[in-house]
């Protein structure tokens, strides 16, 4: 199906639009963004996939020191310049659709995201980078 540029309204992480590409191999599918999907208004993307981790992988977190983001997998690998280049190849994708908000799933390394910008220090590495490029975030 071609997708015509300019329908597309939204970026949205890919496991909300039922794509089982969650570090477990499942999804979180929200029915409304699975729908937009559906109707080709929004792109599912996955931040950790276009930086080329595999579906499953080991699960990672953010911590936050001396002022810097850093990701480590539960075994202490640090992640960092991996999950970056997911970032900034997701939003390569928007500007090349012309794209200027994101649906993003909560609570993860990547697109986890706070409406309290308060709390910028827990944004996923993907959210932090929309979030410093102006994008409009929303979470689901
Ligand atoms: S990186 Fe984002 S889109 Fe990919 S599985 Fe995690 S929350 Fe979903």
């Amino acid at each position: 199906m071609m997708i015509k540029k300019g329908k597309l309204k939204c970026l949205v992480s890919a496991c909300l639009a039922g794509v089982k590409c969650r570090y477990n191999g499942k999804d979180c599918k929200n029915l409304q963004l699975y729908r937009m999907v559906r109707e080709c208004k929004a792109l599912p993307f996955c931040p950790e996939l276009l930086s080329g981790l595999p579906t499953p992988r080991k699960p990672s977190q953010v911590i936050y020191r001396s002022g810097k983001r850093k990701v480590v997998s539960l075994y202490g690998e640090n992640l960092s310049n991996i999950f970056q280049k997911g970032a900034i190849l997701s939003y390569n994708l928007a500007k090349r659709f012309g794209i200027d908000s994101a649906y993003l799933k909560r609570r993860s390394p990547s697109c986890g995201y706070n409406s309290d910008q308060r709390k910028e220090k827990t944004f996923g590495i993907t959210a932090a980078y929309f979030f410093k490029k102006g994008m409009k975030i929303f979470t689901r």
